[in-house]
């Protein structure tokens, strides 16, 4: 078993189940069974982890909306007993004005994603723009904790030619400055807006000393989940240029182990925690990847 110097990050799927029907994620295609984890095999989780050395975080994230587990405060007392740093990626749309401050977390992810009422809509859900950025912007006011709003960016042709999910063009710097300004100054009024030259695209934009808006680039999940009228040509077996499989693993509900956030549907799981030791899984890892979602994840964008 081997990690490599550039951190061990462990994504734990409290859930599979989402109530969000985003048609930029995976989620709504997956195949495998969804379920919940129990706080019992949370606890088995915690303990296998213990052999591994060196966790730098512990996110609960992959696939589905945690906040949605019944124990997702107990669970969150758990893994900070163990003493690991939490993260949660959430879309928080069942964040409340009780959980601020109480849940002990130390880094809120939230996907907002959506930065007009035009691009929620791109996110399926009965829930109304103007009562999920004032949901947020609840939670995050007088908040102590540290919180990062994630908005969604296209750079890539095919997501900018499609205007795939409706996202920021992080081509058009006059567009993201606007937009950036107008989101933190709606969660933080303080917010004075962007500074000249600050770099915008992937890069923590302070609102206030523990509020950022961050803007990532969609991430098109291995090239799997493209706009309508494209397709991926895949590549050649190679090491995954990202090391993904070298320094995280995604822990889905069931105790099924992956090497990477990516696989959405679990086609490069390397088997079971509660069936066999972590160490043993880790070293199932290959160092070629020539599954069929790593050639996609290599491939190239093409008109269909
Ligand atoms: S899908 Fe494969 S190649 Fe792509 S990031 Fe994951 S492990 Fe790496």
């Amino acid at each position: 078993m081997t990690w490599s110097r550039h951190g061990k990050h462990v994504f734990i799927e409290l859930t599979r189940a989402c109530n969000f029907a985003c048609d930029f994620c995976p989620h709504p295609r997956i195949a495998r069974p969804s379920g919940m984890m129990s706080l019992r095999d949370l606890r088995r989780v915690l303990d296998s982890l213990q052999q591994v050395p060196d966790i730098e975080y512990v996110m609960f994230s992959n696939l589905g909306e945690p906040m949605l587990h019944p124990e997702f405060e107990q669970a969150c007392r758990l893994v900070k007993g163990f003493g690991y740093v939490l993260y949660v990626t959430t879309n928080g749309s069942l964040l409340e004005q009780r959980h601020k401050n109480t849940i002990p977390m130390d880094y809120w992810c939230i996907s907002y994603r959506s930065t007009s009422a035009r691009a929620f809509a791109h996110r399926g859900v009965e829930q109304s723009y103007e009562e999920y950025t004032q949901r947020i912007a609840a939670f995050i006011n007088d908040n102590t904790q540290s919180v990062t709003i994630y908005l969604m960016g296209n750079s890539e042709w095919y997501n900018r030619e499609a205007d795939f999910g409706d996202a920021l063009d992080l081509t058009n710097r006059r567009e993201m400055e606007e937009t950036i300004t107008a989101i933190g100054k709606h969660f933080c009024p303080e917010f004075s807006g962007v500074e000249p030259g600050a770099e915008l695209v992937e890069s923590y934009i302070p609102l206030r000393p523990n509020v950022f808006l961050y803007t990532s680039r969609i991430c098109n999940w291995a090239h799997r989940v493209l706009p309508a009228g494209y397709r991926v040509v895949p590549g050649e077996p190679r090491p995954c240029p990202f090391g993904y499989h070298q320094r995280q693993i995604a822990i889905y509900w069931n105790g099924d182990v992956s090497p990477c956030c990516l696989d959405y549907d679990g086609e490069l799981i390397l088997g079971n925690l509660y069936e066999d030791p972590l160490p043993s899984l880790l070293d199932r890892r290959a160092p070629i990847q020539s599954q069929s979602l790593c050639l996609d994840c290599f491939g190239t964008v093409v008109r269909a």
